[in-house]
């Protein structure tokens, strides 16, 4: 006979702290790997930063943008085949109900393309990759436009992350859980266990955070002082019109940037209406500028880079989102995925894929870290999970805004 307290208590291999992309596609990994694990989320499923993603699965050649490739480019360049198997339904994860909104995307220039940057483009290493785009394949809103620059066709897929995030937790449910409360049980160097919402208690051999800017939170009260979190807000903007086209791009401003001067991607609203959601050195640079000003820079950037283009009925919103990551030097951007064990927590691994595209690279990083450690082996009283109520789909921002 089971005392109360162990009736409720959950025990399984690893528990997974925060369902956004990284906790979500690790479950994934996890469960089909063996492992009796569990995901526990404390408001919806990616709601933070994944949600407020512009769903493009890059092979990194945004960051090959001042003609050179670097640390990024080179980790993250295998990343659109590993996910289009997975579409296929050929993959590690089967994603064949996720919707793409976009085969591919493109890069246009603002002005003229450095001449460093066109022989990148046609060089060997991104060949099959790239693809200069003559005149008469310019898409919309391009197409039949004055537009008189160079057009870059990427073959990489954007993809509607609501659609994303139901595929991937749609198969899970059971073993993935709401609660606003978590208690971390600690012992000297361990984490005992973790007490959730009606006194749900689980005990795990590891416990993996992914919670995003989250984790911040529980590095301190685990006293974890390393590994160290960084935060990189971004500053984006929804515009809500009526135009029929959907953009998915980089628009490519002065030769030497590394970055892009605007990113566009478009996802639907709720009443059908398109939004152009923008992204790029408009959001990075904004960081602290009021939400009028944002919008009042927008509207002459698209006025600038589409003067064809008619935003006088459009509806503007901006919002401001912290990217978390591992701490680097000068708050740079990481390279690759991250993911460690801690100073004080023998059995706590922190991970954060510092790019949606980069989730399988993490998952994997980690898969590997703990089959170094455990061996899969199965649950005792999962079924007690079943008392803590299920997360829903994270709201899309221009949902929130005007849905
Ligand atoms: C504006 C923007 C656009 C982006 N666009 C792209 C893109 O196009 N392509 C790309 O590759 N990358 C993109 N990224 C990066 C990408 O979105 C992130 O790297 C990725 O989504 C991070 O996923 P995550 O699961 O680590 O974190 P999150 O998505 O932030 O998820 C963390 C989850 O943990 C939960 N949580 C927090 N604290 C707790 C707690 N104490 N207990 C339980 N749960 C908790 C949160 O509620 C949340 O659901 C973009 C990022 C931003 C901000």
């Amino acid at each position: 006979m089971l005392n109360p307290d162990e009736e409720k208590l959950v025990e399984v291999d690893v528990a997974i702290v925060g369902a956004g992309i990284a906790g979500l596609w690790l479950l994934n990994r996890l469960r089909g790997a063996g492992y009796s694990a569990v995901l526990l989320e404390k408001s919806a499923l990616g709601s933070s930063q994944t949600i407020a993603s512009q769903g493009m699965i890059h092979g990194g050649l945004k960051y090959a943008l001042a003609g050179t490739l670097t640390g990024a480019f080179e980790s993250i360049k295998l990343m659109p085949q590993l996910w289009q198997q997975c579409l296929d339904g050929n993959g590690e994860i089967d994603l064949r109900a996720t919707r793409k909104l976009s085969d591919d995307f493109i890069m246009w220039s603002a002005g003229s393309v450095g001449s460093k940057l066109v022989s990148f483009f046609a060089s060997k290493s991104l060949r099959g990759r790239v693809e200069k785009l003559k005149r008469e394949d310019f898409p919309p809103p391009f197409a039949n436009s004055p537009y008189k620059g160079t057009i870059y066709r990427l073959v990489d897929v954007v993809l509607d992350v609501p659609s994303l995030l139901e595929n991937l937790s749609a198969p899970h449910m059971p073993a993935i859980a709401k609660t606003e409360q978590l208690d971390w049980r600690t012992g000297e160097q361990e984490v005992e266990q973790l007490v959730c919402d009606n006194g749900v208690a689980i005990r795990a051999r590891r416990y993996v955070i992914t919670a995003g800017e989250g984790t911040g939170a529980i590095l301190s009260a685990l006293n974890i002082q390393q590994p160290e979190m960084q935060i990189r807000p971004l500053h984006q903007v929804m515009v809500k019109h009526k135009l029929p086209y959907s953009l998915y791009g980089h628009c490519i401003g002065a030769q030497t940037s590394a970055s892009p001067r605007l990113t566009v991607s478009t996802h639907p609203c709720r009443d059908g209406d398109p939004v152009w959601y923008l992204g790029g050195d408009l959001a990075n640079d904004s960081i602290d500028w009021s939400s009028d000003r944002l919008i009042d820079h927008a509207r002459k950037e698209l006025a600038d880079i589409f003067p064809w283009l008619d935003f006088s009925g459009a509806q503007w919103a901006t919002t401001l989102i912290n990217r978390a990551e591992p701490k680097q030097e000068q708050l740079i951007k990481p390279d690759t995925a991250f993911s460690s064990g801690t100073d004080a927590r023998q059995n706590v691994v922190v991970a954060w894929p510092t790019k949606l595209s980069l989730a399988p690279d993490l998952a994997q990083q980690v898969l590997t870290l703990l089959q170094d450690q455990i061996q899969p082996g199965p649950a005792r009283h999962f079924e007690q999970l079943s008392a803590l109520p299920k997360p829903p789909i994270a709201t899309p921002l221009w949902d929130e805004v005007w849905g």
